[in-house]
């Protein structure tokens, strides 16, 4: 009874998203639009961290803004007409080398032929007594962009002293009417660049308290006032303000994939522009990305991307078994680039060769339009001549070198 209870179920997909922000929600409509069976797993509530905002006016579409909640149910919809699954559990473990992906939660493995991770992250929090209670759309934000005009002539405060913290304060000035910045550091030295740094010192609606931490944020319904307390002398500082703006770092959600996944220094996930990451069929998308603006217009473009490659890698995988792999006889494949004269010629030269054996398979790869089917080959993307026999590279030809009586040659043994 006991093993028949841990027994996991296990179900099979095109595509797996990880996460259901607004970069998953986008990736999960262009997997499902292209009619790939596709579920989206999210841990918590559908439309990730932009559902904690009250008002959204920078995403285009809707001049008139919209609630965090309202946009992302939107997208939800969307998702679901195109027979996305969506799937509330947290995503406990991945193994994604390998054909098929899994992905685990505590009942069930997903098997995927693709998976994307959009698991965005959450930005870092001071600890203070209090601070639970009043974060996101109760005083506490992460994004002056987001939440500044809510300000407009309030008073504010700043945690931080880094690029964000005080640029973001900058920014700020133009809505509130005053900014205090609380700085752990010694009168006069902030983390920031130099550039920001010396603007903030000319901004006269700046005022730093200098060599303080958030002791406590205190209020009734929503936060009143920050208690800070100087590092030095102990005293405790407290300042009436309208809201306050954490900006002491921000925390990838990408534990999971430690070890497995390329990252930088902070955790994000390194992708290129295609949003592949180091393993082939996994891409990444959204705020988890090493990138340079996390907003829900920029997940949702990485989202269209990964979605979008996630259904070109699968298309790719198909073809290449059916095309190599499955392929039981001689077969011949000639990695071409259209544009070079010599290529041309040799294509030629094959092409009638094989006239005179029909048993060999012929096909073409064209290494200018793109290389990754000769590198599922194991070739390096360069014109050359392959010869494989029971889906197996058995030689390749590099093009310099090749000549009408070497081919024909290579064919006739080939053939035997
Ligand atoms: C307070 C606030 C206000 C903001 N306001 C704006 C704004 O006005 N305009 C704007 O453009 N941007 C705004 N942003 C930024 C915007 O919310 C993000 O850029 C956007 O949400 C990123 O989307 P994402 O899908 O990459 O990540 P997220 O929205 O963070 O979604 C990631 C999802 O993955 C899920 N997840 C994580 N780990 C797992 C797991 N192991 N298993 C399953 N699910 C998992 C999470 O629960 C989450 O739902 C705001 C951010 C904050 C914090």
């Amino acid at each position: 009874m006991h093993e028949k209870m841990r027994e996991k179920k296990v179900e099979n997909y095109d595509v797996v998203v990880i996460g259901g922000g607004a970069a998953g929600m986008t990736a999960a409509i262009y997997a499902g639009r292209a009619r790939l069976k596709t579920i989206m797993i999210e841990k918590s509530l559908p439309g990730g961290l932009a559902t904690y905002t009250n008002e959204i006016e920078n995403y285009p579409g809707f001049p008139e803004g919209n609630t965090g909640l309202g946009l992302m149910q939107l997208f939800e919809r969307q998702a679901k007409k195109f027979n996305v699954k969506v799937k509330l559990a947290e995503v406990q473990g991945v193994e994604l080398e390998g054909e098929t992906k899994v992905v685990k939660t505590f009942r069930t493995d997903y098997h995927a032929k693709a998976v994307i991770i959009a698991t965005g992250g959450k930005p870092r929090l001071t600890g203070a007594k209090g601070e639970e209670k009043f974060l996101y759309d109760k005083g506490i934000s992460f994004c002056a962009t987001c939440d500044a005009a809510y300000y407009t002539g309030k008073e504010v405060m700043v945690i931080g002293s880094g690029d964000a913290a005080i640029e973001e304060a900058i920014f700020l000035t133009k809505f509130a009417s005053k900014v205090y910045i609380s700085v752990i550091h010694d009168v006069g030295i902030m983390d920031a660049n130099k550039v920001a740094q010396e603007q903030a010192r000319q901004n006269e609606k700046l005022h730093f308290i200098w060599n303080t931490v958030v002791e406590e944020f205190a209020g009734s319904e929503r936060l009143d006032t920050v208690i800070l307390k100087n590092v030095k002398t102990g005293e405790r500082i407290p300042v009436k303000v309208d809201g306050c703006f954490l900006f002491i770092g921000y925390l990838p959600n990408t534990d999971l994939f430690r070890g497995i996944i390329n990252m930088n220094e902070r955790g994000y996930i390194i992708t290129n522009e295609q949003m592949e990451t180091n393993i082939p069929g996994v891409f990444a998308a959204g705020d988890v990305r090493d990138k340079v603006l996390r907003q829900v217009a920029t997940a949702v473009g990485d989202g269209a991307i990964a979605g979008f490659m996630a259904e070109r890698y699968i298309a790719e995988s198909e073809y290449f078994a059916r095309e190599f792999r499955e392929v039981k006889g001689p077969q011949l494949v000639f990695c071409y680039d259209p544009t070079d004269a010599r290529c041309r010629e040799m294509m030629t030269v094959v092409e009638a060769i094989l006239q005179k054996h029909p048993e060999i398979k012929l096909s073409k790869i064209d290494v200018y339009k793109g290389k990754s089917m000769a590198l599922r080959l194991g070739l390096t993307g360069d014109p050359c001549l392959v010869l494989i026999h029971g889906g197996r590279v058995t030689e390749v030809l590099a093009l310099p070198g090749l000549t009408p009586e070497l081919i024909e040659a290579r064919i006739k043994q080939l053939a035997a």
